[in-house]
């Protein structure tokens, strides 16, 4: 069974230059709910000031707790929290996992959270502390583990020991994130190379954007060392910050579409995923860039 870590509703969205309102938001993730994915990132507890796309978070993880208990359903709905304060929204909101994240790239962290990775690691502890009391499940995301729009090339040893800094911390899992989408089969291996263990122990996910085509290739290369974890986005939502134009996140009804195809299983409806696609587009006011969405599934039988 692969594990598929929906990230459209957050991370897709909030690289979007088009908001969605509140209505919207919740209709896509009871559609995603639907469809058979087992854990949805639903939102960010961040100042809606910086990112407007994430407005009523609270709100909205609220009404998912009215529809489907949060505490009690067999899916998971975390949340991103930047900081403390974020995790004090995060327990009133009853959640049970929230995501916290910091970059393989001192001037990535600098640009994209105004801090060093250092100091990133100083504001995870309170919130750690938090969830631990609350036994609240905490998901890593380290961001930029192959290439850094500002430093280029990123040192495969830094990721390695990062991802595991994070695991000591108390995160369940880490996700490594190609952020930029620019990694080579060959580079995601050199990381995964060091993180054995840790794929062993079921600790890793992958990460991957599909800026440059080479995200299929890259979760192909990841099921080779034993990964079973992967994030995606519905209709490869998401865009690229520093590649104007670029396809976001990997799609999910792609990566469903080939996992279904190797015969591993995922628990999810490709159907209704597509179905989602063409409803989310209509939403977006844009066409999605998912190729199986836009193909359609062949024909199994004359
Ligand atoms: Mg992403």
């Amino acid at each position: 069974m692969i594990r598929i870590v929906e990230v459209g509703p957050r991370d897709g969205l909030q690289n979007e230059k088009k908001y969605l309102d509140f209505s919207v938001r919740l209709e896509l993730i009871q559609k995603l709910v639907d469809s058979g994915l087992k854990t949805i990132e639903i939102g960010a507890f961040v100042s809606s000031e910086k990112i407007p796309q994430m407005a009523q978070s609270l709100e909205i993880t609220q009404k998912i707790n009215d529809i489907y208990n949060i505490r009690k359903s067999k899916n998971q709905f975390p949340v991103l929290v930047p900081n403390e304060r974020g995790m004090q929204d995060a327990l009133k909101a009853h959640i049970k996992e929230v995501a916290i994240f910091t970059a393989a790239s001192e001037t990535f962290n600098q640009a994209n959270i105004n801090c060093s990775i250092e100091e990133s690691f100083e504001r995870f502890h309170p919130v750690l502390n938090l969830a631990k009391k609350n036994k609240i499940k905490v998901r890593g995301y380290l961001s930029t583990c192959f290439y850094c729009p500002y430093e280029g090339k990123i040192k495969p040893q830094k990721v390695v020991l990062l991802a595991k800094r994070l695991l000591q911390l108390g995160c369940y899992e880490v996700s490594i994130g190609d952020t930029i989408g620019a990694a080579a089969p060959t580079e995601v291996a050199t990381v995964l190379k060091g993180l054995k263990t840790e794929i062993r122990g079921k600790k890793i996910a992958m990460h991957f954007h599909d800026t440059r085509g080479t995200a299929l290739a890259n979760v192909l290369e990841s099921l080779k060392y034993g990964v079973k974890t992967f994030d995606s986005s519905i209709g490869g939502l998401g865009g690229c910050p520093y590649a104007p134009g670029a396809q976001g996140n990997v799609s999910t009804e792609d990566i469903v579409y080939m996992l279904h195809g190797m015969g591993l299983k995922t628990g999810i409806n490709l159907q209704k995923l597509i179905e989602t696609n063409q409803w989310l587009s209509e939403k977006m006011e844009k066409p999605l860039v998912s190729r199986v969405a836009k193909a359609g599934l062949p024909k199994l039988k004359k």
